[in-house]
């Protein structure tokens, strides 16, 4: 028989643009591996962009995507190593033949970036300018290749998008996305960006350091070549770490913006 999970109730209080903000959270009790505080960090993903949408309506705004609309799955979507594998389980998990044509979609996403070079362009990110960063991510968008998860014009694991999927809201019109270099896009603001340091955690320690980030192309292969390690902790260990790293993104984010200021 299966055994029943033992969880518990943490009262969090954040403070983020100098406001508090609080939340509860149900946490399992006992060591579990980080794959299973995904499904908490997605749920307070989903609390940020309803503030972020609340915003929007009190500006007298709109937000424009709806279903079916999906220019911003052209773009490049950044995952960690999390997220690549939950990515590679829930593929694995789909019925056939859905699992086969989303597998062959991933390998000629990979073929056509490998032969156009800009996989490569990756190996290097790290010493990239800002600025370089934002052409190799523009570069991605205008091949014009969509995430392959997308099937007929729909997200296939919509409930367990990343992230960044989540975060990528705008008010302006629907049809400036398909043009983002050249029409203006009002992103939607949200408290903060969990897609971000949600990659800090959950990193398999063998790997020695973790690439900053993993094109989402790229789930299956890596999740195949480095399965998830065994380290366990409790949910509020897990969080913890997560908060850590919350805090080390909004400090190299007020840094970024400090020196953007007074250059
Ligand atoms: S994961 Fe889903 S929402 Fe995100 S880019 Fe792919 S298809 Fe679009």
């Amino acid at each position: 028989m299966e055994e029943k999970e033992e969880l518990e109730i943490a009262q969090v209080t954040l403070t983020i643009n100098e406001q508090p903000v609080e939340m509860e959270m149900t946490l399992p009790a006992q060591p579990v591996k980080a794959s299973r505080v995904l499904p908490i960090l997605q749920k307070m993903s989903d609390s940020f962009v309803k503030v972020g949408e609340e915003g929007v309506a009190a500006q007298g705004k709109e937000v424009s995507c709806k279903k079916g609309c999906n220019a911003c799955c052209n773009h490049l979507v950044p995952v960690g190593e999390l997220e690549a594998r939950n990515i590679s389980r829930l593929v694995e998990e789909m019925p056939e033949p859905k699992r086969s044509q989303i597998k062959k979609r991933f390998s000629s996403t990979l073929t056509h970036f490998r032969k156009s070079g800009w996989l490569e362009k990756l190996n290097t990110i790290q010493t990239k300018t800002n600025k370089e960063r934002l052409e190799i991510a523009t570069e991605f968008f205008y091949e014009g290749i969509s995430c392959p998860l997308l099937a007929d014009g729909v997200c296939s694991i919509y409930e367990n998008r990343p992230l960044v999927c989540r975060e990528f809201l705008v008010a302006s019109p629907a049809e400036n996305c398909s043009d983002p270099a050249n029409k203006p896009i009002d992103r939607v603001q949200f408290p903060t960006s969990l897609s971000t340091p949600l990659r800090g955690i959950g990193n398999n320690p063998e790997l020695g350091s973790s690439p900053p980030f993993l094109p989402l192309m790229l789930s299956l292969e890596w999740s195949e070549k480095f399965p998830e390690s065994a380290e366990e902790k409790t949910g509020k260990a897990w969080m913890t770490d997560f908060f850590e790293s919350l805090r080390e993104y909004e400090k190299d984010k007020k840094e970024a913006l400090k020196s953007v200021s007074t250059s």
